[in-house]
């Protein structure tokens, strides 16, 4: 928790990439700035990003975020652990309950990111850590060049990700684990050379040549890697308890500002926008966060007319 005498002007609840880019610029602002974070955030789980912007070899997810980290420390905002339960309206602020203790500030960013939907998969972390399942076509497709490639899908946006990953090999497989009536692309797959399996897959064996085996209906068969594309689930609750807009995925909807419907509550991040990127948040919470101070410059009467 932060220091009793630490009285937040923006409280950002999360501390992955867009939070903690948000606490960097608000710090440089020179806005009181206190970061809440629950812990496990989806760039932790990234073994190496190639798509980084600036990082040509590449950069592990802990790493960006411990880059982040420092920088918005060094602009003097407070990290700290700990999970928002719930964020309310208070006069032209908010309060938020954190373990018992209500914090105000004036001003609030949500950069809660999203759960993904893994895979019934046996050992799926470890496989995820090595790369050998993967969530993010746009982020690690091009390291799947040429490779033999399996895609776990429950309806017509495993068919899309089928069909996005013929970009990089013509070995591309379709595991259709959910209702047949929930996939209706089978004469495009077919005409991409994607391959169709309608079959629950029953055993995986992930070995050490990074090779993965799926067994369905007493056959095996093997592929370099696995995506998942059974989709993510928004943490938007804190908001949408507030009565801000969803959008039909159930992120939130903002404006050209990063602002929510509900005024003073920005959003950025993976909660926002499916594009699900680091680059894409960063950038996101660089406008909240110069709009976010903007406001409170209009506020306090320190603004001139345009
Ligand atoms: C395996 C994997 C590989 C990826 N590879 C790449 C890649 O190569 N390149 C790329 O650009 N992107 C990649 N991504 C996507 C990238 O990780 C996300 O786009 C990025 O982390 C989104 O940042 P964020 O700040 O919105 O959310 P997150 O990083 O998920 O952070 C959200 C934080 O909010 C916290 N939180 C949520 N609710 C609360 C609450 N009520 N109170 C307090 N804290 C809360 C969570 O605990 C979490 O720490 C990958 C993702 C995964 C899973």
């Amino acid at each position: 928790m932060p220091s009793a005498s630490f009285e937040p002007e923006a409280l950002i609840v999360g501390a992955g990439p867009a939070g903690l880019t948000a606490a960097a610029y608000l710090g440089r602002f020179r806005r009181r700035t206190l970061v809440v974070d629950a812990g496990d955030p989806r760039a932790c789980w990234i073994p190496i990003s190639h798509n980084m912007p600036g990082f040509p070899a590449g950069v592990a997810g802990t790493d960006i975020l411990q880059r982040m980290r420092d920088q918005a420390l060094e602009y003097g905002a407070e990290i700290v652990p700990g999970r928002v339960e719930t964020l309310t309206r208070d006069g032209d602020g908010f309060t938020a309950q954190i373990g018992g203790r209500s914090i105000r500030a004036r001003i609030a960013l949500l950069a809660t990111g999203v759960i993904d939907h893994h895979p019934d998969l046996p050992g799926v972390e470890r496989a995820i850590q090595r790369s050998l399942v993967r969530i993010c076509p746009i982020c690690d497709g091009y390291e799947a060049t040429d490779k033999a490639v399996a895609i776990i899908g429950h309806d017509d946006k495993g068919a899309r990700e089928a069909a996005f990953m013929r970009t990089y090999s013509e070995r591309v497989t379709l595991i259709h684990v959910g209702p047949a009536s929930a996939l209706t692309r089978h004469d495009e797959l077919d005409r991409l050379g994607v391959e169709l399996i309608l079959a629950p897959i029953e055993a995986v064996s992930i070995e050490q040549d990074r090779v993965t085996a799926l067994t369905w209906g007493g056959r095996a068969r093997g592929f370099d890697l696995v995506y998942s594309a059974l989709g993510t689930s928004p943490n938007a609750e804190l908001a949408q308890a507030m009565g801000a807009r969803l959008a039909d995925d159930g992120r939130l909807e903002v404006d050209l500002h990063q602002g929510t419907s509900v005024p003073g509550l920005y959003a950025a991040g993976d909660v926002v926008r499916g594009l699900n990127q680091i680059a894409v948040a960063t950038a996101e919470a660089a406008v909240a966060a110069t709009d976010m101070h903007n406001r409170l410059r209009r506020i306090d009467g320190l603004t001139v007319s345009d």
